[in-house]
């Protein structure tokens, strides 16, 4: 079992000790930044919130600021339905959607009529709605299923989603509406568009803190494999695969930037979360709900540069 706070060390790296520096220096830079306001719910939270949390594989974890902290992780959930997803379709997923950047915005509709409905990537808007519709073919209970999905691979029964954002979300969702339905249109959206945005919707709601969001991606450090229970979440090529697809379409039409300034695997999201995974190391949550003009949260992308900097490993 995990033990959080122990001594964070890797041989010749003091974790602990540069989070604690690059954290102080990135909480006073001036931040500017906006929160996403697109979602109404999402602008009700206390911009300022800064936390950040390490967990390693060898059992180390650290965190700092407002790491406790129970924030939306929006978009980062699209790398937990791919997972799953994945493991039940295994490689006839890419049938569905595909494995590219988009270089476009991360609710964009202009490429798919070209694309005939097959999105470019799993984390973009349009693939994490075919994503949806891959698990409400496959699962009995969808919304229960995924849930219970998420709580096993943190052994964290405490995860839920949010009704609240959920339904702030889907009372302006009209893009992602157009999206299903055209989608639907090309052919490739099984179910009900409604059912299949209620659940998208639901997906991106999930909430939890910065260490309950690194404890949760360690199985993407770990070759899919669940640190607490050693049971295979996906095998080590589709980890390496959903680490691939995270490195390079990641961070909307910021996913570049990040590869070229901080090195890792990592997701986004509009709540200001971003996951990024070490493989082989550790999972490191960070969340500040002001975003850049890329839509990515501008000190978490801040932390994140300094932090590979200063341990000054990565996967390149
Ligand atoms: N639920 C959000 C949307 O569909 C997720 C966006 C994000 O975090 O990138 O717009």
């Amino acid at each position: 079992m995990y033990k959080p706070n122990q001594p964070v060390k890797t041989p010749g790296v003091n974790y602990q000790d540069i989070i604690q520096e690059v954290y102080q220096k990135v909480n006073s830079m001036e931040d500017p930044g906006q929160p996403a306001s697109y979602i109404p719910e999402l602008e009700t939270v206390d911009a300022d919130n800064f936390g950040v949390y390490l967990t390693t594989l060898d059992q180390g974890a650290f965190g700092v600021g407002n790491c406790y902290e129970a924030f939306s992780i929006q978009s980062i959930a699209k790398v937990l339905s791919l997972s799953l997803a994945y493991g039940i379709l295994g490689e006839h997923i890419w049938n569905r959607v595909g494995v590219e950047p988009s270089g476009t915005a991360f609710n964009s509709l202009i490429q798919l009529d070209a694309d005939n409905g097959i999105p470019r990537n799993p984390f973009i808007n349009s693939g994490a709605i075919v994503i949806s519709d891959i698990l409400l073919s496959n699962l009995e209970n969808p919304k229960e299923d995924f849930l219970a999905f998420v709580r096993s691979i943190s052994k964290n029964p405490a995860i839920n989603y949010s009704p609240t954002i959920a339904a702030s979300e889907k009372a302006v969702g009209f893009r992602n509406v157009a999206l299903c339905n055209f989608i639907k249109s090309l052919g490739n959206i099984n179910n009900d568009p409604a059912e299949v945005l209620d659940f998208y919707f639901d997906l991106c709601s999930l909430e939890m803190n910065c260490k309950e969001l690194s404890e949760l991606f360690l199985f993407l450090a770990n070759n899919g494999v669940n640190v607490f229970d050693k049971s295979a979440i996906v095998t080590k090529s589709q980890s390496k695969r959903i680490n691939a697809l995270m490195q390079t379409c990641g961070f909307y039409d910021e996913s570049g930037e990040f590869a070229f300034k901080v090195g890792l695997p990592g997701k986004s999201g509009v709540g200001g979360g971003i996951i990024a995974v070490h493989p082989n190391q550790y999972a490191i949550a960070v969340w500040s709900p002001k975003l850049n003009t890329k839509g990515n949260s501008y000190k978490g992308m801040r932390f994140l540069e300094e932090f590979t900097t200063k341990s000054q490993l990565s996967i390149f």
